[in-house]
């Protein structure tokens, strides 16, 4: 099946049930209108000369329109790719020339950067999701309305993400309508979404989590999304109260507010039934510790863009505090050690390894990258360390680029920043490797303080020193007042590195 086929196959028959909820307005699109919107532009499109191959961007915050842009592009047999709403003028510009997108759809508030960003590339033109002064708006291109998906093969790209940029240059990444469609299966048959849901969709549609995981998944079993355009505890707390939201897709920069903050008792959760957390290491006492604040599971997935993004989901009534969950079905995990290629035992820290339909196609204009990320047998390495239990539940430790190497020892950073996090005085934490001419590299950690508090560097770092062997001991600790991360939620140590280096690049 195709990528909409497959998404909106309900859509006709759930008629006047709300699809999609703009949270802040209350504006409503329901599974009909969407069916009908995504059909007319795909039609319009078509008309427009938008053919298969052809390359839509889409450069907006979470909206209900987000979901009629992406789907009408994806029938017209064109590709989407999705962009960060928080990239500059300049990263936009890269995206669009390195994508050769013709078509830039937009809003308002960026129409600005968007123009400037889309000179000297390919585009064509800029149209934006509802109205603004001088541009074209989305309803504009609505035509007569597509019957049926323009014939693509199912091998061919329909979607075009990009990695997070974590850890260095982001790569375009290739994704089949293959792809996706088993992907939102291998989720569903993991996963109890369901169709009498509400779930709230505040992480942002361009990341691959919320545009699979959360979109698409729910538009496929015909629950509701409630969308929010950004991040704001309160609002996300009353838009979770007032729709009776049932389960919320997170990462774990929430799961640390709705652990701690004191907002949260304000406000009526309990229709929660689950918080289900991913993108970036989620400790297991962290996990308990919000779970038990609200009354429910707080379990995860694991996966990355090359991966459509899932390989492994906490089963239904498998939660296991610590563990990303087991493998989808249809897919293959191997714990590999890095140096030789040997496959490691339960237990056991190496790479991880999938094998599955859902593994990319490739990353754009970048085939060393491609080959030096997948086997020629079809193995995708994910660059990520962590092992397998005898009941096959996988725990992630870091990234091994991430790892610190403090005198010929690996150091995960992610131990460290569980294990602050576990001290009254510290709100947030982040841990790098800085370089030390004895040790190679050390382990220095960044700490936003708990409001109130009054622990010294020493003692908090005497605090971890009594938890972990010797090699571990954070070295250095330096109180800051926030710690970076991305928009999908990702703690940046690159960043933070960067900043203590002095190196302005
Ligand atoms: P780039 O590849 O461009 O450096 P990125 O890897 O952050 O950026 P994504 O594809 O968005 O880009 O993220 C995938 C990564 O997120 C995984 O490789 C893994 O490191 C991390 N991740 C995802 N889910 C989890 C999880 N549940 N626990 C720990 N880490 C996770
Ligand atoms: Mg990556």
């Amino acid at each position: 099946q195709h990528l909409t086929d497959h998404v909106l196959a309900r859509a006709g028959e759930l008629g006047d049930k709300p699809a999609l909820i703009d949270g802040p307005s209350g504006r409503t699109l329901t599974y009909g209108a969407l069916l009908e919107a995504v059909r007319a532009l795909a039609g319009g499109l078509v008309a427009r000369g938008f053919a298969p191959g052809h390359t839509l961007a889409l450069l907006a915050p979470n909206l209900p329109e987000y979901a009629t842009a992406f789907h009408g592009a994806a029938y017209a047999g064109g590709v989407v790719t999705t962009i960060n709403p928080t990239y500059t003028e300049g990263e936009v510009h890269h995206q669009l020339v390195d994508a050769d997108a013709r078509l830039l759809v937009t809003v308002g508030p960026f129409l600005e950067v968007a123009r400037a960003a889309a000179d000297g590339t390919a585009v064509e033109e800029i149209v934006v999701i509802g109205q603004a002064d001088g541009a074209r708006s989305l309803t504009d291109l609505l035509g007569e309305p597509l019957a049926e998906q323009v014939p693509v093969d199912l091998d061919s790209t329909v979607v075009l993400p990009y990695s997070s940029g974590t850890t260095g240059v982001n790569k375009g990444v290739m994704l089949t309508h293959r792809n996706l469609v088993s992907n939102i299966a291998q989720t569903l048959a993991m996963a109890e979404v369901r169709e009498d849901e509400t779930l709230t969709a505040v992480l942002p549609f361009f990341h691959i989590y919320a545009m699979q995981v959360l979109m698409n998944t729910a538009l496929r079993v015909g629950a509701t999304v409630v969308t929010m355009p950004r991040f704001e505890l309160e609002q996300f707390l009353s838009l979770h109260q007032e729709h009776g939201v049932t389960r919320s897709f997170v990462a774990p920069p929430i799961v640390l507010a709705l652990a701690r903050h004191p907002l949260v008792d304000d406000y009526d959760l309990s229709r929660l039934e689950q918080v289900f957390s991913a993108a970036a290491p989620l400790s297991a006492e962290l996990a308990l510790e919000a779970g038990k604040r609200l009354g429910c599971d707080v379990v995860q997935g694991y996966g990355m863009t090359e991966l459509s993004p899932v390989s492994h989901i906490t089963p239904a009534g498998g939660f296991r505090p610590g563990s990303v969950g087991v493998t989808l079905p249809n897919t293959q995990t191997r714990v590999v050690d890095p140096a030789t290629g040997d496959d490691l035992d339960f237990g056991v820290d190496g790479e991880i390894w999938v094998r599955g339909p859902q593994v990319m196609k490739g990353y754009l204009n970048n085939e060393r990258a491609t080959a030096a990320t997948i086997t020629d047998d079809g193995w995708l390495r994910t660059g990520d360390i962590g092992h397998i239990d005898e009941d096959g539940h996988l725990f992630i430790v870091d990234r091994l680029k991430e790892l610190i190497k403090y005198k010929g020892f690996q150091v995960p950073p992610a131990e460290l920043e569980a294990l602050l996090l576990t001290h009254p005085a510290v709100a947030d934490a982040a841990v790098v490797g800085l370089p030390d001419e004895e040790a190679g590299e050390i382990p220095a950690a960044y700490v936003v303080r708990q409001p109130g508090t009054d622990a010294t560097a020493e003692q908090i770092m005497g605090y971890v020193a009594g938890q972990v062997a010797h090699y571990k001991q954070v070295r250095r600790l330096d109180f800051i007042e926030t710690i970076p991360k991305s928009a999908s939620g990702k703690l940046l140590r690159r960043e933070l590195k960067r900043r203590a280096l002095g190196d302005p690049a």
